[in-house]
């Protein structure tokens, strides 16, 4: 790739869960040594908060200060931002079904402005304790494709549904925790489609993670220009702004080529195709771009060996 693409790439990042960075697994070295420039965490809040407050978080923040390498939290948030409890007492605040029954499970009711209100005020708290260093926020919707289907709600999609949330979030962010706060829109699963009745506010980026293109055969799909994948991708920046557009992808996703259980599965790395990849994204003035790397950590190591870390540097060199 030449020299006047890698220049305008702002983020080559990776997504470890908070596990991955807890035992003696050095992240932070890693990623210097893959010349990457962002070590987003992961899961939800509930697994990220103790760890930022724990000893092993804070020893990894210095090592990410120390290296120069940017600090993010890529997180599952809505049922930690709408405490599932809640259901006994309020259940309005929560999702109705097409049988026209409010259920705990899954997202809230996107026209309650209470359920807006303590939504954006538990982001504010987990913002407090999760506190990007770029500025740059990810409170993920429920990894779910049930959306509030009240007659209030039913008229949006589910891409609406999802911005009602995120400009409720990104507002509280501004006024609570940093003024220039930005904050990720999910375009995933059911929320790839371009959202119509809903206005981004300007404060959102669009963060498109084309989890679909994987398959169940765990082989990508390749990025071909007018097809399926890149068309959803050019419709989605029609509405949002490329200049901070971000891929997530799942190049180096060890939990999903191993189906999120064990054993271990090596990564079926491919740079010919991932840098094809970059390329189709980087031709389009995209200049964020990630990567999940979930369970690569001491026991993918211990597992295929010093060398089998290669795929990470060479993901940085690309
Ligand atoms: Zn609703």
């Amino acid at each position: 790739m030449c020299a006047a693409w890698r220049r305008r790439v702002a983020t080559r990042g990776v997504v470890v869960s908070a596990k991955d960075l807890s035992g003696g697994f050095d992240w932070p070295k890693m990623a210097h040594e893959a010349g990457l420039t962002t070590i987003a965490t992961h899961v939800g809040p509930e697994d990220v908060i103790p760890f930022m407050q724990s000893d092993a978080g804070k020893r990894f923040v210095d090592s990410c200060v120390r290296y120069g390498i940017s600090v993010e939290h890529e997180l599952h948030a809505m049922d930690y931002l709408l405490p599932r409890s809640l259901f006994d007492r309020e259940p309005e605040l929560f999702r109705m079904n097409e049988a026209g029954v409010r259920e705990r499970k899954a997202n809230c009711c996107v026209t309650n402005p209470r359920a807006l209100e303590i939504i954006a005020q538990r982001a504010v708290e987990v913002a407090r304790i999760c506190r990007p260093t770029t500025g740059r926020y990810y409170f993920w919707p429920s990894d779910s494709s049930l959306v509030c289907k009240c007659p209030n709600c039913r008229e949006f999609s589910a891409s609406d549904q999802a911005l009602l949330v995120e400009n409720a979030i990104v507002a509280a962010l501004r006024r609570e925790v940093e003024p220039f706060a930005t904050l990720s829109h999910l375009a995933y699963t059911v929320t790839l489609g371009v959202p119509k009745a809903v206005r981004p506010d300007s404060g959102l980026f669009l963060e498109f993670a084309p989890f679909r293109r994987w398959g169940g055969t765990k082989k990508r799909i390749p990025l071909v220009e007018g097809g399926e994948w890149l068309a959803r991708l050019d419709a989605l920046l029609e509405v949002f702004p490329r200049e901070s557009a971000q891929v997530l992808e799942y190049w180096l996703d060890e939990s999903l080529f191993s189906g999120w259980k064990k054993p271990l599965v090596k990564i079926p790395w491919d740079a010919a195709q991932t840098r094809a990849d970059m390329e189709a994204y980087s031709k389009r003035g995209i200049r964020h771009l990630t990567t999940f790397a979930v369970s690569v950590n001491g026991d993918y190591v211990k597992e295929f060996g010093e060398d089998s870390l290669e795929c990470v540097k060479e993901y940085g060199r690309l």
